[in-house]
């Protein structure tokens, strides 16, 4: 609560000077589009938030607010506009906007796509191809669930986990992160992901799952598009991007696993819908040199981070995105807020936070390991 008023506060008082736009202009916002990142789209965020983790969600109405918002003051453009913009071609009088929805996940359709189509926005999904037409929940959603399941509101919950961990020989996370489990059990599920191999996260969810179950109902809302609707937001105009096959956060992969998730996802997209997939979303945004080697020598010319690094010798590989949710934008009371939503795109909370990633390759496999070098 004291966080949100102050940040409501500060949001108001820069707003209002200016501040936010000469802060952004800092940041190389105004040689740069803004590149949106939504996840889940829902019929109701509170029931939604109690199952998930909640900067994944964002309500159809402050999807909408959020749009109509950003639409008075930027034009948007589809990936392929975007591409030729970045590429050089500026064409386009406003300030340009792209909106990617990362993951693919089928309420997109159901929520967004109807929103979209109505006030012509030519958005973009970015798709774990693995996940497509499947029932499966994608990898973090299934930890998560498990976790909520196993963990969340029993007085020893972090203990039990930090014990199960040390038991099954998984590294765990700092003590912080594993205290957080109770309050806000997303900070240890990014720990968790965020530390670990996709090879050792699968391994705890066997783990996990021989103790809990996640009923077959609960599973139905995190289910993926499946080709038919992908083929059918295609004909609207919606652009199709990868997030590689499986959602392995590619910073603690092996090259050879690299390559696999970022040629995989992109091989399937062309065969099955008989386009040419020149976009990839890193996932979480997270990525080091080696990655971007990997991604450069797959064939993407595009790729979209979460921060404001920049690779200097692929700058059009690391194009920084601002990701928006429900509560990105709400002030103190609750209300939907422009001054924070303006700061948002100006990336003036990016600006105060940082970045914690490293973006130095630190694996020995990589065979050219080397510093990506912060223009920022
Ligand atoms: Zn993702
Ligand atoms: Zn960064």
């Amino acid at each position: 609560m004291v966080r949100r008023l102050f940040k409501t506060a500060m949001a108001w008082a820069l707003h209002r000077s200016g501040a936010d736009q000469f802060i952004g202009r800092m940041d190389g916002f105004r040689s740069m589009p803004l590149v949106l990142c939504y996840h889940r789209v829902v019929e109701d965020f509170a029931a939604s938030a109690r199952k998930t983790m909640p900067a994944m969600l964002i309500s159809t109405r402050t999807l909408e607010r959020q749009l109509d918002w950003i639409g008075r003051r930027f034009c948007f453009v589809s990936l392929e506009e975007l591409g030729s913009w970045l590429e050089g071609e500026k064409n386009i009088s406003r300030p340009v906007a792209a909106v990617i929805f990362d993951d693919g996940y089928r309420d997109v359709h159901t929520h967004a796509f109807p929103l979209l189509k109505r006030k012509g926005i030519p958005a973009a999904v970015s798709v774990v191809t693995d996940f497509i037409g499947t029932s499966e929940m994608q990898i973090y959603d299934r930890l998560y669930g498990l976790l909520l399941r196993r963990f969340v509101g029993r007085p020893s919950g972090a203990e039990d986990l930090g014990r199960l961990l040390a038991a099954v020989g998984i590294r765990r996370p700092a003590d912080a992160a594993l205290l957080s489990l109770t309050k806000e059990p997303h900070k240890t599920l990014s720990a968790l992901v965020r530390e670990l191999p996709q090879a050792e996260i699968l391994r705890l969810i066997k783990v996990l799952e021989a103790g809990v179950d996640i009923p077959e109902n609960d599973r139905l809302e995190f289910r993926s598009l499946d080709w038919a609707m992908l083929a059918e937001m295609h004909r609207a105009g919606i652009s199709i991007a990868s997030h590689t096959k499986s959602h392995a956060l590619l910073t603690n992969e092996s090259r050879q696993t690299v390559l696999e998730e970022v040629q995989g996802s992109r091989r399937e997209l062309e065969r099955r819908m008989g386009i040419e997939v020149k976009h990839i979303a890193y996932p979480d945004g997270h990525f080091n040199s080696a990655v971007i080697d990997a991604v450069a020598a797959s064939g993407y010319r595009f790729g979209y981070t979460t921060c404001s690094h920049r690779d200097s010798r692929y700058p059009l590989l690391t194009v920084p995105r601002t990701i928006l949710w429900e509560n990105a934008c709400m002030d103190f009371t609750g209300s939907f807020s422009p001054a924070i939503l303006s700061c948002q795109i100006h990336r003036v909370f990016d600006f105060a936070s940082g970045c914690r990633q490293p973006h130095a390759s630190n694996r020995a496999d990589y065979r050219r390991p080397r510093f990506v070098e912060i223009q920022s």
